[in-house]
């Protein structure tokens, strides 16, 4: 008697073991019943077809039951639902949803692959026949019916098939806006390194709604949110997770998690011997922790139907276990992760290092070099615990690598040894995957003491090795500029006392910063993935867009009455192929040639540049009107400013700075007075107001260095000199003192609260540019040198401060 299989589900994991089966062992007389109309399609398709990409639905049928019962000799009943399992008699009872018989299938061995199914919150209006999910080819094709008459979608859910939707349903030309319950997208990854898709996202309009959760559905369509807002859509996709389909195992009394998957072995064997589980249904073994896990993914389901086939035809087959290796497509981004995350690591109380990385997929001297950013989190020992990549080209590549690294229990330093494929197009002589190891080395190794974006002590000195022209595209506030390159000329620039915090754009260059100022005895660090992955933890992109308008004609001042208007005119500028800061002096460059209202387009593979040309147009005076992504790369328009502001334009980011100033006299020495100061000078200089503060009497005080100079001075010059605080430091509070106790808890608590110091406030006014002007007549009242004023001051006499407010239209006096 040959053995009688029957397989539930004639997908993914039920088809992989349905032909696996007969190809070891023909005589096995193999059932599937699958209770939609298809087996074994595509269904990680399904979104492509609904955004045009697949153009043809068949494109999606794998294999059909003809085939397949061709090639195989399988039983495929289609629309057959198995409603019940009877474990004592070894029978399934299934019903024929055709003609809604139901017939008894006795079985030898049976193998549940019954998938899962896309979770709808229970809000009013979830079963409107304006919402869908996308889990079964009869979703798609419902959803296809509907979206003719479509223009907005509202997705419910940032995961992998939210995103998918997402970015389909836009090529297909539907506004889209995407309602995420987490402050992040992606919310199965660290939240920084999920950044780069939010970018994405936002470049290619999609409203992104974080935080926010759906209340409730209006007949056509409308999504209520928790906020109170009103997605104004007209269809509506839930893409809020999946569940498992075990109500069969669980009504059959097979082990079950609380969660309800089916409990399996290694040979993907459930509490019944003569019973499999495979796929999304079941829980397995977590290769990283070792622990009990679930991963809804395409793999896991193929592989685990080969390992439920061997057993059943007699071998020792065992499944190697879950890692959770993912990737998913975001417009031109890639997005990809294997093992566990920094939060899981956290959770699990599992010591651990982490090291961002964002090496180029190939060499920068080849066309076409974009950054593959890599965090990978590794215990103290090296072992790698997971891993994050998110990039445009060599994303699959990279995290390919690392997820089979880990699975191999490969360390950090088998990485800088690994042998990997290089020419001009792919990889780099030192791999990325190399960098990876050689950074996370070193931190093991203690070769450089990193800290993380999150974590700079407010305390610290900042410094910045990078560009200047980097740096106009944004700063960490309070940070010190001096270019790598000039560091040995301009070390003695840096405090002794302080901790010194190094960083650059990604990280290499603030590392020989480094290591230089180690060997120069400083106490340092350096900042972990520099600037961009700090600008990810803290700069989260909010682009808001104008609708692409011409800037109008711009009237000349200068030219004669007759020929005053001036037509603006369009040029194209390509920096693709660049890498930050290439593509802003680039930009800067071809800006310098323009005349203020011409509009540079500039093309770019970048997508740093994406998220650096709002600040940098901000901090120069420029107008940003667009970015839009095209092809393979990223279009931003960007009008030469100065320019006029048309009336309606008032929530762009990147307006031009009008023509406005604010100028404040510092009089005062008190802490809290000067606080205010420099607290309003940073906000108005970030709005772009020229800001002036003026020093005159105590204020000067403010501006002393905090070591004392020695200089030739007159007795009674040297009598105030030391009467009077040197420096921001040392200065108290106007109020409630209490002999120095009253300014250390201010201070106490303004750290506590993450609240900028005086010093921190200060070095960010010099960063951001405010002017700061020492008064000449004090500074000779009360005998203070030019030489005793920290560096970046200027000297000037009342006509200088009259000067400055004569251009301003707000005037204080602290
Ligand atoms: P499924 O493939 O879902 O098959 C289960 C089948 O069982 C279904 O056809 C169902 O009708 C049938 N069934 C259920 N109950 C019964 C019953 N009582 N009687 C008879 N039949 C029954 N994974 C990736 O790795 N990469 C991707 O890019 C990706 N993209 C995806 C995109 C979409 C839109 C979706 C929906 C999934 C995607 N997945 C992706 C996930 C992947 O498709 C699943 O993890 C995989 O298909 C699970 O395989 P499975 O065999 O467990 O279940």
């Amino acid at each position: 008697m040959p053995k009688r299989v029957i397989i539930i589900g004639g997908v993914a994991g039920g088809m992989s073991c349905a032909t696996r089966l007969k190809r070891l062992d023909d005589s096995i007389e193999v059932t599937v019943f699958e209770k939609g109309s298809d087996v074994s399609y595509a269904n990680c398709g399904m979104p492509y077809h609904i955004g045009g990409i697949i153009p043809d639905r068949s494109s999606l049928l794998v294999q059909t039951v003809k085939g397949l019962q061709g090639r195989y000799g399988l039983d495929i009943r289609t629309n057959h639902e198995v409603i019940a399992i009877n474990r004592d008699k070894k029978e399934v009872i299934v019903k024929n949803l055709i003609n809604n018989t139901t017939l008894t299938f006795p079985y030898d061995y049976l193998v549940i692959a019954t998938g899962s199914t896309p979770i709808v919150p229970p809000i009013p209006g979830a079963n409107s026949e304006r919402v869908f999910v996308l889990n079964h080819l009869s979703d798609m094709d419902r959803i296809m019916e509907r979206l003719p008459q479509s223009k907005h979608a509202c997705v419910i859910g940032a995961g992998f098939i939210g995103l998918e939707l997402t970015e389909n349903l836009k090529h297909r030309g539907l506004e889209v806006t995407l309602v995420e319950m987490q402050d992040h997208v992606m919310p199965r990854m660290d939240s920084e390194m999920t950044t780069p898709i939010l970018q994405e996202l936002l470049v290619n309009k999609v409203n992104v709604y974080l935080n926010e959760t759906a209340q409730s559905i209006s007949e056509d369509g409308k999504v209520q949110l928790k906020s109170g807002k009103v997605v104004d859509s007209d269809i509506v996709f839930m893409c809020a997770g999946v569940k498992p389909n075990s109500k069969l195992a669980i009504d059959a009394g097979l082990e079950t998690t609380p969660r309800g998957y089916i409990v399996v072995n290694e040979h993907m064997q459930t509490s019944d011997p003569y019973i499999y589980a495979v796929g999304d249904v079941v829980d397995t073994y977590d290769i990283v922790t070792g622990g009990r896990t679930s991963v809804p993914l395409a793999g896991p389901a193929n592989r685990q139907g080969r390992v439920a086939a061997d057993n059943i035809c007699g071998r020792n087959s065992k499944f190697g276990g879950l890692q959770g290796t993912g990737i998913v497509k975001v417009f031109n981004l890639a997005v990809a992760q294997t093992g566990l995350t920094e939060i899981q690591v956290k959770q699990q109380g599992i010591p651990y290092h982490k090291a961002y990385v964002h090496p180029m997929q190939h060499p920068r001297y080849y066309p076409g070099a974009q950054p593959v950013s890599v965090k990978i989190i590794f215990k103290p020992d090296g072992y790698i615990l997971g891993a994050q990549v998110v990039g445009y080209e060599g994303v699959e590549s990279m995290i390919n690598t690392l997820a089979m690294a880990l699975r191999h229990k490969l360390t950090v330093f088998d990485l800088e040894d690994e042998e990997l494929a290089y020419s001009p197009q792919w990889g780099g002589a030192k791999h990325g995957i190399n960098m990876v190891g050689y950074v996370a080395s070193n931190i093991i190794r203690g070769d450089v003491e990193v800290v993380n974006p999150d974590e700079i002590p407010s305390n610290a000195f900042i410094l910045d090795v990078r560009e200047p022209a980097e740096a106009e595209a944004g700063t960490i506030p309070g940070s010190t500029l001096i270019p790598v390159d000039q560091l040995r000329s301009r070390v003695n620039e840096l405090p002794t006392d302080a901790t010194i915090i190094t960083y650059c754009a990604v990280g290499l260059r603030g590392y020989i910063a480094y290591r230089f100022l180690k060997q120069k005895g400083f106490n340092v660090k350096n900042l972990n993935g520099g600037y961009r992955t700090w600008s990810w933890f803290h700069r989260k992109p909010q682009f808001t867009y104008t609708k692409p308008t011409s800037p109008g004609p711009i009237k000349s001042e200068t030219a004669p009455a007759d020929d005053s208007i001036v037509q603006p005119e369009k040029h194209r500028l390509d920096v693709s192929g660049l890498q930050c800061p290439g593509p802003l002096m680039k930009v800067k460059q071809a800006i310098e040639l323009l005349k203020p209202g011409d509009v540079l387009e500039v093309f770019a593979t970048d997508v740093g540049f994406t998220c650096d040309v709002p600040a940098w147009c901000q901090n120069t005076g420029h107008k940003l009107i667009n970015i839009k992504s095209e092809g393979k790369g990223y279009v931003v328009e960007i009008v030469k400013g100065p320019v006029p502001l048309p009336a309606e334009e008032t929530e762009t980011q990147c307006t031009t700075p009008k023509k406005r100033g604010l100028t404040i006299i510092c009089f005062s020495n008190d802490l809290d007075k000067v606080l205010a100061a420099f607290v309003i000078a940073n906000g108005a200089v970030s709005m772009g107001y020229n800001t002036t503060i003026f020093f005159t009497f105590w204020g000067l005080n403010v501006l002393r260095k905090k070591t004392k100079v020695e200089i030739q001075k007159t007795l009674l010059e040297k009598m105030f000199g030391i009467m009077m605080p040197l420096g921001v430091n040392a200065l108290k509070l106007s109020k409630m003192n209490m002999a120095g106790i009253g300014t250390r808890l201010m201070k106490y608590i303004m750290k506590t609260k993450n609240i900028m110091g005086l010093p921190e406030l200060l070095q960010n006014a010099i960063n951001s540019g405010v002017k700061l002007v020492a008064c000449s007549m004090s500074m000779d009242v009360m005998g203070i040198k030019k030489e005793e004023l920290i560096d970046g001051v200027e000297i000037g006499g009342v006509g200088y401060y009259l000067g400055e407010a004569g251009n301003a239209n707000i005037n204080l006096f602290i």
